[in-house]
């Protein structure tokens, strides 16, 4: 049986503490590798895991820059490859169609990209998905100031959810249900709830989301980097009595 692992490039956000990174993730299983989120930092990560040429896919849930940041790279790096032969296709990018002006400019970066609108992927089970190797990839639509999307990886009944930027509703639990792993942003104190809540969670609400999906394990990111990690966490375990912990770059996480 194939592993399904998730390793944090970078869980800052909206910018990184100092040697840090951004939003972006590296799932992998068997021999697919996906980048999930390019945010500041996190292609030199990627580069000091992988060869980036061997990336199957990229998937940005929306276009703020602590999530989008380093496609610039990727972009550049793939050109790159592909003119000198070290690469033959083009990488699959799956991100918002909207707002349009961030989606033209990702589409005009031919020479490195097949862009791809969630939107436009077909329905499988009643969301967005596609296959990319061995992943079963699914979306929701979140509720954030830019339209966004959480993602599920599924691979030999093995699933991970990651909420990308998200307020807490009722379907982000169904979506989340049963996950084996849930990454899910916690970003901030729940003190901050005011002024958080129509677009993210706090560490409670991540609990909460993990307690009512029952899943097996919540990983808490997109930390906010003048914040007591631990408080956001113990908040987060008062609502949440399963295995949890704050995401830490560099860190793989198997399933
Ligand atoms: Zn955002
Ligand atoms: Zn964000």
């Amino acid at each position: 049986m194939e592993t399904l692992d998730l390793t944090v490039l970078g869980c800052w956000a909206p910018y990184p503490r100092a040697g840090g990174a951004c939003s972006g993730y590296l799932i992998r299983s068997g021999e697919t590798s996906v980048l999930v989120e390019a945010g500041h930092g996190t292609f030199g990560r990627l580069s000091g895991i992988m060869n980036f040429r061997n990336l199957a896919a990229v998937v940005i849930s929306h276009y703020h820059p602590d999530h989008s940041a380093d496609l610039s790279c990727v972009r550049h790096a793939i050109g790159g490859a592909i003119r000198d032969g070290s690469r033959k296709e083009l990488l699959p990018v799956y991100a918002p169609d909207e707002p349009s002006d961030e989606y033209g400019r990702l589409a005009s970066y031919r020479e490195a990209f097949t862009v791809h609108p969630v939107d436009q992927l077909p329905f499988i089970d009643g969301h967005r998905g596609v296959r990319i190797g061995s992943l079963d990839l699914s979306f929701l639509p979140t509720r954030h100031n830019l339209p966004c999307y959480a993602l599920s990886l599924a691979s030999e009944g093995k699933r991970i959810v990651y909420t990308a930027d998200s307020a807490l509703f009722p379907d982000l639990v169904d979506f989340s249900r049963g996950a084996d792993l849930l990454v899910a942003e916690a970003s901030g104190y729940h003190s901050d709830w005011e002024y958080l809540h129509r677009n993210h969670l706090t560490g409670r609400l991540a609990g909460e989301l993990a307690r009512d999906a029952d899943v097996g394990r919540l990983v808490l990111t997109h930390l906010w980097p003048e914040y007591d990690v631990g408080r956001i966490s113990d908040e987060a375990a008062a609502f949440y009595g399963g295995r949890l912990e704050a995401a830490e770059e560099h860190k793989t996480y198997q399933i």
